[in-house]
């Protein structure tokens, strides 16, 4: 195998090896076109098989029932923070958002700039966002045009371990960070966003799980690119979509199933967690986790050592051992692993040994 690096970048991420391989088998002769995957025309067979494909997929993978689309749209998870007040804040509607960290906030910045009007449904800012709100801290209303949660905090490490009943079926959540990690019970949201770059694949592409019923619900006045009945009517081939990040989409989503699918996904990753929140439970107070207990992501693991200095020589030393990307978010400092699905079992384990090595030395 290649040499590949420790990495626990947050995003873009780790892909899959075998993912990486196939795609350069494949780089410059895409199933005998003589073209690679870049080079086909977004209209031809070749192209739509890919497209289509993934879809089916993702749809398999999470048990998505047939009254939601899947759309492909570019601009990142942060166009969604737009164009969802865009779409469901129409006459008296409120956009009520739980704010749970940085992604949340903006979440909620654009619908103010849009002019909309908003309610914070809970906020756990006053503890630096270290924890998840429980259900019964949420305000919420029958007749708010959404609730929008995030379900994982990819800076401040926290993960939303069970999801709200909303009774007006409304629940719109951002799962960039844990989508893929682990199974869903869709029903819940009347739709779901990720931007590809930490489970999914490379960047370029987000994906949108949406109730059907949701596309009727459209102000008129939307341009259409920002409309998500455009990508709906359209199989999101209205304009050219990002075709190679949508292939390799489609070569992670088969790397998911055919390593036994989300439970399978989610049996791992648990484990790989363990072995790094062992290391800071572990340690007396050493390492120190950022969340609370029951709020921990599986995906982004925070903690902060002794003090600023001691933080910057882990960074150092883990750094010159061969781990990347354990910085901490630049807005919040101290330590961060993320353990997204392609990154293995392997390079957890030599974290964790690192770390109470680590340790040993400096305590
Ligand atoms: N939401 C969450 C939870 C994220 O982690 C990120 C990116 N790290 C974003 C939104 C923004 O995504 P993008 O860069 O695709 O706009």
């Amino acid at each position: 195998t290649l040499k590949r690096a420790y990495n626990f970048n947050a995003g873009p991420s780790a892909l899959p090896e075998e993912v990486l391989v196939k795609a350069q088998k494949e780089l410059v002769n895409f199933n005998e076109t003589g073209m690679s995957v870049m080079e086909l025309s977004h209209r031809s067979k070749d192209y739509e098989a890919i497209h289509n494909e993934a879809k089916t997929l993702l749809a398999e993978l999470l048990s998505i029932p047939d009254n939601y689309e899947i759309l492909f749209i570019q601009g990142g998870a942060s166009l969604q923070f737009s164009m969802i007040p865009m779409n469901f804040l129409t006459e008296e509607k409120v956009g009520n958002y739980v704010l749970t960290g940085s992604w949340s906030e903006k979440a909620l910045k654009e619908a103010k700039i849009l002019g909309r009007s908003t309610a914070v449904a809970a906020t756990t800012k006053e503890t630096n966002y270290n924890r998840i709100p429980k259900l019964t801290e949420l305000n919420v209303s029958p007749d708010d045009g959404y609730v929008h949660i995030t379900s994982n905090n990819t800076i401040f490490g926290t993960q939303w371990k069970e999801f709200p009943n909303i009774e007006n079926n409304m629940l719109i959540a951002d799962m960039s960070s844990d989508i893929l990690s682990k199974p869903l019970p869709i029903e819940k949201f009347s739709m779901i966003y990720a931007g590809a770059q930490k489970n999914l694949g490379p960047s370029g592409v987000t994906v949108v799980i949406i109730r059907k019923d949701l596309l009727e619900k459209t102000n008129e006045n939307t341009p259409s690119m920002l409309r998500y009945d455009t990508y709906a009517k359209n199989n999101s081939l209205y304009n050219t979509p990002p075709t190679f990040s949508i292939y390799m989409l489609k070569n992670v989503l088969q790397w998911v199933s055919e390593r036994g699918g989300v439970a399978e996904t989610d049996r791992r990753n648990q484990e790989k967690a363990a072995l790094i929140y062992n290391a800071i439970d572990e340690s007396n107070g050493f390492y120190q986790g950022h969340a609370e207990t029951e709020s921990r992501s599986l995906m982004n693991l925070t903690f902060n050592l002794r003090n600023e200095e001691l933080s910057k020589k882990f960074l150092q030393e883990a750094k010159e051992e061969g781990f990347v990307g354990l910085n901490g978010h630049r807005s919040v400092g101290g330590c961060r692993a993320s353990t997204y699905n392609a990154v293995p079992y392997e390079a957890c384990d030599q974290l964790q040994q690192f770390m109470t090595k680590f340790k040993k030395r400096h305590e």
